[in-house]
C-alpha cells in the first residue's frame, strides 16, 4: 500500500468538493511540509576565509531537489486543465523526478508510470513502487520520446519534465530554491556568495536560480558542474553543438544527450566539466565529512566546488560558495558506493580523493 495513497474517505472528499480546488489544495498542502530545506556549512581547514555551504535538498519528503520541481510541475499542469481525476500521468525521468511525481500522483490517487533508462539503480525504482508509480524501463540514454510514444498509446499525459520545467517554476520568490538560500543566507557573515554551484539534468534549477540572481541584482555568479560526457558545458563552448552521440556518465540526474529547452546557457557564467571519477571521490569524501551518504551530482558539485576553491585560494582570495547537496547517497548504495561496482568498471577514485583532501583535510 503506497503511504501516498488516497483512502475511501479522502475520495470522497474530493467527490463533494469540487475536484480541481481539492487537488490543488493537496498538493499546495506540501509546502508547508517542506519549504525550508537545511543549509550547512562544510568546514574547510585547508583554505582559510573561503566559506563553502550545502544546501541540503536531500531533506525533502521525497529525498531530493526535484520535489520543487515535481510540486511546481503538479500546479501547472493542474491549473492549466491538463490533468484531472482520470488522468493516468507519464514522465521521463533518470528516477529523482519520477519519485518526486509518484508520491504526488499518489497524494491525488492518480495512476503514475515512470519511463527511465534500465541503468536507474534498483533502490530509485524501489522508491517509485512504494509511491504507487509504476517502473517502465527502457534502454536508451534519451528517453523522453519514448516517455511521449507512451502516453499518446495510453492517452495519458505526458509531464515532460525537460519542456515544463523552467516554465512551471516561479524563479521571482514563491518557494523557489533560491529564495530559500538567499533567505537562510542572509543571517550569515557573507549574505551574498561570490558563487553558486550546481548541476544540470533539465536545467530547471540552474534556470531557477540564475534568473533569481539577476532579477535581485545579486552580483553572485553562477557555474554549472557538468559530468565530461554531457552535452551542456560542449554547448556552452559552442552554442553551435546541440547534441552529443552518447553520453555514458554514471552520475544519475544530470548531464544530457541534448539540450532541452529548459536549460538557459546565456544566465551560466561558467561551466565545469568533471570526470564521473572525481565526481565519485567527492561524493564520498562528502558523505565521509557529514555522515551520511550523498549521491553522485552532489560529487559533481564538490568537485566543481573544489576547482573554484583551488583558484581563490591561489589568488589569495576570501569569498563564499554555495553548492546543492542534490540527494541522499542511500539510492546509490547498489553503484557509487559499493567497491566492487567501482572496480568492476575500472574507476580509479584515489587521485581525486588526494587532490580533495589537499582542501578538506
Ligand atoms: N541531481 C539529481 C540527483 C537529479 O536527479 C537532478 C535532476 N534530474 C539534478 C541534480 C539536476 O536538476 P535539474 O533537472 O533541475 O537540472
Amino acid at each position: 500500500m503506497p503511504v501516498a495513497g488516497v483512502s475511501q474517505a479522502l475520495r470522497a472528499e474530493a467527490d463533494c468538493r469540487n475536484w480541481l480546488a481539492w487537488a490543488v489544495d493537496r498538493i499546495e498542502a506540501d509546502i508547508n511540509r517542506s519549504a525550508d530545506t537545511h543549509l550547512i556549512r562544510l568546514p574547510l581547514p585547508k583554505a582559510p576565509g573561503i566559506s563553502l555551504y550545502l544546501k541540503d535538498e536531500s531533506s525533502h519528503p521525497t529525498g531530493s531537489l526535484k520535489h520543487r520541481l515535481a510540486r511546481s510541475l503538479f500546479l501547472y499542469a493542474l491549473c492549466n486543465g491538463w490533468i484531472g481525476p482520470d488522468t493516468t500521468i507519464v514522465e521521463s525521468s533518470s528516477g529523482s523526478t519520477a519519485i518526486s511525481e509518484a508520491y504526488f500522483a499518489g497524494l491525488l490517487g492518480l495512476r503514475f508510470i515512470a519511463v527511465m533508462p534500465r541503468s536507474t539503480s534498483q533502490e530509485k525504482i524501489a522508491a517509485i513502487t512504494f509511491h504507487g508509480g509504476e517502473p517502465y524501463l527502457v534502454d536508451q540514454f534519451d528517453v523522453s520520446s519514448e516517455a511521449k510514444r507512451l502516453a499518446c498509446e495510453i492517452g495519458g499525459h505526458f509531464m515532460d519534465q525537460f519542456t515544463y520545467a523552467e516554465r512551471a517554476t516561479d524563479w521571482r520568490g514563491n518557494n523557489n530554491i533560491a529564495e530559500s538560500l538567499f533567505a537562510q543566507l542572509a543571517l550569515e557573515e557573507r549574505p551574498i556568495p561570490d558563487w553558486i554551484v550546481c548541476g544540470a539534468g533539465t536545467g530547471g534549477t540552474s534556470t531557477t536560480i540564475g534568473r533569481y540572481i539577476r532579477y535581485r541584482k545579486y552580483c553572485t555568479q553562477l557555474c554549472v558542474a557538468d559530468p565530461e560526457g554531457s552535452v551542456f558545458h560542449r554547448h556552452f563552448a559552442d552554442p553551435t553543438i546541440h547534441r552529443v552521440d552518447c553520453c555514458d556518465s554514471v552520475i544519475e540526474g544530470i548531464g544530457r544527450m541534448t539540450v532541452e529547452p529548459s536549460f538557459v546557457p546565456e544566465i551560466v557564467d561558467r561551466m565545469i566539466a568533471v570526470p564521473d571519477a572525481a565526481s565519485i571521490a567527492a561524493a564520498r569524501l562528502v558523505s565521509d565529512l557529514l555522515g551520511r551518504l550523498c549521491g553522485g551530482s552532489t560529487g559533481t558539485n564538490i568537485w566543481a566546488c573544489l576547482q573554484l576553491i583551488e583558484g581563490m585560494r591561489s589568488a589569495g582570495a576570501e569569498g563564499t560558495i554555495v553548492t546543492l547537496l542534490c540527494d541522499s547517497g542511500d539510492r546509490y548504495r547498489s553503484t557509487l558506493f559499493s567497491d566492487r561496482w567501482l572496480a568492476e568498471r575500472g574507476f580509479n577514485i584515489e587521485p581525486a580523493l588526494t587532490r580533495l583532501e589537499g582542501v578538506f583535510g
